[in-house]
């Protein structure tokens, strides 16, 4: 079989991301898999999408999940099946994804922004419960960059106001808390595999979990145009299926995804070693990703804090040396444009907008090499040597 060609032209350069790279071992595999759906003509409804749907219930221990078009689809349909609607007040983090908010607002309901914790860059579960009125239909934690938020005092909180949870575990397939997984501790858990996720599809791809069968048979009426029987529309659904060669690759993929998440683990690991050793760690420069001891991270992102206002310096600094870096997210969702017009509620969001000025995430993928991570770290150290040099 004829090899991949180099997807990184300069051998100096780090990538953020390589697919092809972390794809290519399970090449086979995947043709397969794919040839095995298009020889079948099940192009949608196709036994891979059951069996994922079973697999990745057992995964994430719960007893229901559902394929659907899109991460963003899955939080769509969690409101749609909860009767959200004008009225009613849903509290979302600031610091995250536009599809955690775009789902609140598409279905004429109110955000309600919670400000979040220093260290993790997760959702601070005191400015939620601050933040609750009369009229809030549901929470949405975010568990960022693949290290669940706070999600046991999160859902007690919730408890207390009869308050369903409903958990953005886009990034965080297989991540847990208090070795529970993500996705089974609200009333629904909402994933997403889009390329750059954990469980990264060949296109776009979403699944939802949830424990209550009456909930999840909504869900799924949802997602299928509310039709039920066939041309009979109980309710007004959209139309969001994951497709049967979308599954049959996620199913491949997910019998590695131990593997990767191991990968991932050490990448970061290697991280926090080789940036201490660079003497970059302190007030002044750069603050390491801060672990929750009861967490199970995945490490979707390594997300670091730069200081000194010097962030975008570093990330051009970085990128004329060809290393990939990203800002995940350099504007917070109640500053976007689109949100400017609307009516939303916030008690203070100074961690919010900290995070989004200081915030840089590094490559990390499971191949990525420590000479690459090595490339990484002396480019950041010799950053702060030039910087250090001006001063003198
Ligand atoms: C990726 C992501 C989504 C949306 O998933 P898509 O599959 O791209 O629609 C939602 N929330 C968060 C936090 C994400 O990272």
């Amino acid at each position: 079989m004829a090899q991949q060609p180099p997807t990184q032209p300069n051998q100096a350069g780090v990538p953020l991301l390589d697919v092809n790279r972390d794809n290519g071992p399970h090449r086979e595999e995947f043709i397969e898999a794919l040839t095995d759906v298009l020889d079948s003509g099940r192009f949608l409804f196709g036994p891979d999408v059951t069996e994922l749907e079973s697999e990745l219930a057992g995964y994430c221990q719960v007893p229901n999940a559902i394929g659907c078009a899109s991460g963003s689809d899955a939080l769509l349909l969690a409101l749609m099946a909860l009767n959200i609607g004008p009225g009613d007040e849903v509290i979302v983090p600031s610091f995250t994804f536009f599809a955690s908010v775009s789902c609140i607002t598409r279905l004429g309901a109110t955000p309600v922004f919670a400000d979040i914790l220093p260290g993790t860059f997760n959702v601070d579960p005191e400015s939620v419960e601050s933040l609750i009125s009369p009229t809030t239909k549901a929470i949405i934690p975010v568990h960022l960059f693949g290290q669940c938020a706070e999600i046991d005092r999160i859902c007690q909180i919730a408890g207390e106001h009869n308050i369903p949870v409903v958990e953005d575990a886009a990034q965080a397939i297989g991540a847990a808390y208090h070795s529970r997984p993500a996705g089974s501790w609200g009333a629904v858990g909402c994933f997403s595999f889009y390329p750059t996720k954990n469980l990264g599809g060949m296109g776009d791809g979403g699944m939802i979990t949830a424990s209550d069968a009456g909930l999840a048979d909504r869900l799924r009426l949802f997602a299928g145009h509310g039709m039920r029987p066939r041309y009979y529309h109980q309710v007004v659904g959209i139309n969001s299926r994951l497709d049967t060669f979308q599954a049959a690759v996620l199913r491949v993929k997910l019998r590695y995804l131990g593997d990767a998440i191991d990968a991932r683990t050490e990448v970061a690991a290697r991280y926090d070693r080789l940036l201490q050793n660079a003497g970059v760690i302190g007030a002044d420069a750069i603050t390491l990703p801060v672990r929750d001891e009861n967490a199970f991270h995945v490490w979707n992102q390594y997300a670091l804090r730069i200081g000194s206002g010097r962030r975008d310096e570093l990330r051009s600094y970085l990128s004329e040396r060809n290393i990939g870096s990203e800002i995940y997210y350099p504007v917070p969702m109640h500053e976007q444009e689109c949100f400017q017009d609307l009516e939303f509620r916030h008690n203070g969001l100074v961690e919010t907008e900290r995070a989004s000025r200081e915030v840089l995430n590094l490559p990390v993928f499971p191949t990525l090499t420590e000479a690459e991570q090595r490339r990484v770290v002396e480019a950041i150290g010799s950053f702060y040597a030039a910087a250090a040099r001006a001063a003198a």
